[in-house]
């Protein structure tokens, strides 16, 4: 097993945590790329493991009460409501979250109409980016390019999708969107 420690270094192997008031308070930044298949809390809602997800998680200070800003960037394989085949999600979250640190901070942050979480030491910041991705889910996932639909027979539903996730991008493409005239560049 010497070789696999060459190729996934020990930093991917765990969980990133973040004493998260202290994070917040020095402005400190951390960031990194979930594979699929290691956003575990997402399997139910996951049609496969396909995809990956950067995130990029910041302490700040927002109207001076610590906070995280979140930006979560990919794509992941949702189910078509229309045609129940796979569908790429093109994830672009961007969201602020102030740090609660009881429940009078909790009450404050729903007055304000902030998101708040709870504080903590040993924040996860996978669970962290799993929480945000679920909060923003699509309601109702469909193949839709400019209100036509684009299901059924040229979807890849076989073993092969995987090998080809640009193919679901080409698809999506405003460019081929339902017209036969579409430039070939
Ligand atoms: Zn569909």
């Amino acid at each position: 097993m010497a070789w696999k420690s060459q190729y996934y270094p020990t930093f991917m192997s765990h969980n990133p945590v973040i004493d998260s008031i202290a994070f917040a308070r020095s402005g400190n930044r951390c960031q990194g790329t979930l594979q699929g298949d290691r956003l575990t809390r997402l399997d139910d809602s996951l049609v496969d493991r396909a995809g990956e997800v950067s995130y990029e998680v910041r302490g700040i200070l927002w109207d001076d009460k610590p906070a995280l800003e979140l930006k979560i960037e990919g794509w992941l394989m949702v189910r078509c409501l229309r045609c129940l085949g796979p569908m790429r999600w093109p994830v672009q979250i961007g969201n602020r979250v102030r740090l609660a640190r009881n429940d009078a901070d909790l009450d404050a942050a729903d007055e304000d109409g902030v998101d708040a979480i709870p504080a903590s030491q040993e924040l996860d910041v996978t669970e962290l980016v799993e929480d945000e991705l679920l909060l923003q889910w699509p309601i109702a996932p469909r193949h839709d390019v400019h209100g036509m639909t684009q299901c059924d027979a040229d979807l890849p539903v076989g073993d092969d999708r995987a090998a080809h996730p640009f193919a679901a991008l080409g698809r999506l493409s405003p460019r081929r969107g339902g017209t036969q005239q579409g430039n070939q560049d």
